[in-house]
């Protein structure tokens, strides 16, 4: 029964030789073989070199050079460039891409001895919320096969929370770790803006994009943290600051913690199971010895509308290298270049990476730019400016992860606008680069709800210290789907 175990729980049990890594790896394989063809959680799988990874742990435990994450077995989503594995984005642009080299991420927990299981599906260049736009197909949520698992790191959620895999890799540019977390009931992190090297990432939106670990609580969340953060002479976005020891603070007492209630994410619009449960673990938090204090971000409304336009702004002119020339898809026979480019690009790309595509090139065009992209960069700002008024006050910032649990596979596919919704208490933390959690906080129609925790910059230590706590209290993160038990 290994996959019930946490990665701390199997770290402990590598350690102590009660198990091998070949044999945890063989374990995890078996579950995919299994179960992956009802959830689709998975574009490659990689068994072979899965053991020959295990086998290299094993034999680094044996010498006693081992760390907390050696052996352990994980996914990456399919947005990470993985050597000499198919990386394909969710997107027939790169049906037929390998990548040459390593995405940092990929690379730094390769060299703390993990054991790659597979690539996991995700909505095409991670443009969704419910990973229905992928080119391999929906993602089934374990809770409910006719549900969706929420995007666009859908199948990296739901393949942790079919315990597929102990944890898995994932990136959010607007909500695409918190928000798949929230409706698999898994805990997510987005690390503030630069902590994490974005190098060999599949660009989407390069101001907001940022790489986070997905696992079954805070405690594994932290270890995985510890691993991926740091500065990247290969991204010059990332910051050269120290990494602390994500794991130290777990236990620090919460008495005293002041928790802000942004007002604007408990109107309208939240759904009255995700109320309910949101409010449950606010009152847990109060009896934790914890102070809760109303704050407003007064600007949070327009996080929705400036999303929408600095992020298909920049994916715009990002997937201007996917031209048929240099990488992926090409079609066949073109005519000229501007046919290859066009054919390539028209038949490479599903309908909502083109729309997005079309919408960033019109709002960077000239006589536009002013008013959508320059118009929207100055609002980016009042939203971020709100956040940082509102960390004077407070430690934490709490409220629903998503409005509403898992909907159906195809309820909103032909409504963009609904869809682009899911995100509305996520998007702003990406404008304004903090860092977020989405940690389970009970159910609704017997599917799970997500508590969302921001934190200032640089505070992931304290947000996984508030997420830990809550976990030591309650046992919500630890519920497994009936049939992946
Ligand atoms: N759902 C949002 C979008 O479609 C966010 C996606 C993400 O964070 N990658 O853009």
């Amino acid at each position: 029964m290994y996959h019930t175990k946490t990665l701390t729980e199997l770290s402990r049990m590598l350690q102590t030789r009660e198990i091998t890594s070949v044999e945890l790896t063989r374990a995890f394989l078996d579950r995919i073989n299994k179960h992956d063809k009802t959830l689709n959680s998975f574009i490659t799988v990689t068994p072979e070199q899965a053991l020959a990874q295990a086998k290299n742990a094993d034999a680094r435990i044996g010498r006693g050079e081992s760390g907390a994450l050696t052996g352990i077995p994980l996914a990456h989503k399919d947005i990470f460039c993985t050597l000499d594995v198919r990386t394909n984005c969710g997107s027939k642009m790169l049906d037929n891409f390998i990548s040459p080299y390593n995405a940092t991420v990929v690379e730094k927990l390769n060299a703390a001895g993990m054991v790659m299981l597979g690539k996991t599906n995700m909505d095409e260049f991670a443009m969704g919320s419910s990973n229905e736009t992928s080119f391999y197909g929906a993602v089934k949520n374990p809770w409910n096969t006719a549900a969706v698992p929420g995007g666009s790191s859908g199948g990296s959620a739901a393949a942790v929370a079919a315990r597929l895999a102990p944890v898995a890799t994932g990136t959010d540019t607007g909500g695409s770790i918190r928000q798949p977390a929230a409706l698999c009931g898994i805990t997510g992190l987005k690390p503030t803006y630069g902590r994490v090297s974005r190098y060999g990432m599949i660009a989407f939106a390069s101001s907001l994009d940022q790489a986070g670990p997905m696992a079954q609580n805070a405690e594994d969340c932290a270890l995985l943290l510890n691993a991926i953060s740091g500065f990247d002479e290969r991204d010059s976005t990332s910051l050269d600051k120290p990494v602390p020891n994500y794991s130290a603070d777990l236990n620090r007492d919460i008495k005293g913690l002041k928790i802000g209630l942004p007002k604007e994410f408990f109107g309208e619009g939240m759904a009255p199971g995700v109320r309910e449960v949101v409010n449950t673990a606010i009152e847990q938090y109060r009896s934790m010895g914890a102070e809760i204090i109303e704050i407003s971000l007064p600007n949070s409304h327009l996080s929705v509308p400036v999303y929408y336009v600095v992020a298909p702004a920049e994916c715009s002119s990002n997937l201007s290298r996917f031209d048929g020339v240099r990488f992926g898809y090409r079609c066949k026979d073109p005519q000229d270049l501007e046919d290859l480019y066009k054919r390539s690009r028209g038949e490479g790309f599903g309908s909502e990476v083109k729309r997005r595509i079309m919408i960033g090139a019109y709002a960077l065009s000239a006589g536009y730019y002013d008013a959508y992209y320059l118009k929207a960069q100055q609002l980016r700002r009042m939203i971020s400016d709100d956040f940082t008024r509102a960390f004077q006050k407070v430690d934490v910032i709490m409220g629903p992860t998503a409005p509403d649990v898992a909907f159906n596979i195809g309820e909103k596919t032909s409504d963009p606008v609904a869809m682009y919704l899911s995100d509305i208490y996520t998007i702003a933390v990406n404008l304004a680069g903090l860092p977020g959690m989405s940690i389970p906080a009970g159910f609704s129609n017997k599917l799970p709800v997500g508590l969302q925790l921001i934190g200032n910059y640089f505070d992931e230590s304290r947000l996984l210290n508030v997420a830990h706590q809550y976990q030591l209290a309650t046992n919500w993160h630890k519920q497994i789907p009936e049939n992946f038990r």
